[in-house]
């Protein structure tokens, strides 16, 4: 007995340390000795990021911010899928470097891991039916389809508490329920909603109403306490302003050349 309680003691121990070990590696370090930097990303969201049909690559906004990272440190890039639940376990864990994700940086998640300075700007909106949404009050109680693991989930539950949240995998799963009519409107930010609607087959029969629930500021995650790689990523993403390139990669996906058209409407900055 007693020794199994030793051992037990040992492992949880071991497990501890080897955690911490995790936890207080000095990312920058390790990803100039491994020669890659591996970015959990997302795989099915256009443009942020999605497969390209020819080079059958993760192409998107998030991942053209990865490469300037990895070029800055002259490094390779890994580009690992993730859905919005499973980013922030799969950084913790060790698995991924860097979340460039579509991610919301907010105090509850601030507590978790890092972040770095805004790269992106958006709001959270709704795909309806074309004519169905003039107001919220047209979606009180009805079925709306979300991400699980999203602020997109919680700010609609908030908004709308007599609806009845589906919170799927991801939104292009949420988009198809939609189209089965087995929800009444899908939920995320806009620049989200207006990718996959772009690629939607019956896409005329959709609209994003003008209806805004929420502000979301996205941020690069990283392990908490990572301070050498926050700072490196923040210097590095504040000099992709200075030089124009963070505009040439928003105009690139965002840009009058594609079916988007959005201004810019921020500049990354320093978070105060
Ligand atoms: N930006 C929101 C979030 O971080 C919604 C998009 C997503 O699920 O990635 O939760």
């Amino acid at each position: 007995m007693i020794k199994k309680l030793v051992t037990l003691f040992m492992l949880t121990a071991l497990a501890a340390v080897s955690a911490k070990a995790v936890l207080a590696a000095d990312t920058l370090v390790e990803v100039k000795k491994k020669g890659v930097l591996v970015a959990g990303v997302k795989d099915s969201l256009p443009p942020f990021g999605y497969i390209d049909e020819k080079s059958r690559q993760i192409v998107g906004y998030d991942i053209d911010f990865i490469n300037a990272i990895a070029k800055k440190l002259g490094v390779k890039v890994e580009l690992k899928p993730v859905t919005s639940a499973s980013r922030m376990p799969q950084l913790q864990e060790g698995h991924i470097d860097i979340i460039a994700a579509t991610m919301t940086k907010n105090p509850e998640r601030t507590k978790v891991i890092d972040f770095s300075h805004t790269y992106f700007f958006t709001g959270q909106k709704f795909i309806t039916k074309k004519g169905a949404v003039k107001s919220l009050k047209d979606l009180e109680g009805k079925r709306i389809g979300t991400a699980k693991g999203s602020t997109s989930e919680q700010n609609v539950k908030k908004a709308i508490p007599s609806a009845t949240v589906l919170s799927f995998d991801d939104y292009p799963q949420a988009l198809l329920a939609l189209q089965q009519g087995k929800v009444a409107a899908v939920t995320t930010d806009e620049a989200i909603l207006a990718g996959i609607l772009a690629k939607a087959p019956n896409k005329a029969q959709f609209e994003i109403p003008s209806v805004q629930i929420s502000e979301e500021p996205y941020g690069l995650g990283m392990r908490k306490g990572d301070k050498n790689f926050v700072d490196f990523v923040n210097k590095t993403i504040l000099e992709m302003e200075k030089s124009g390139e963070a505009a040439r990669i928003f105009s690139k996906w965002f840009g009058p050349t594609t079916q988007f058209h959005l201004n810019r409407s921020f500049k990354i900055t320093a978070d105060k």
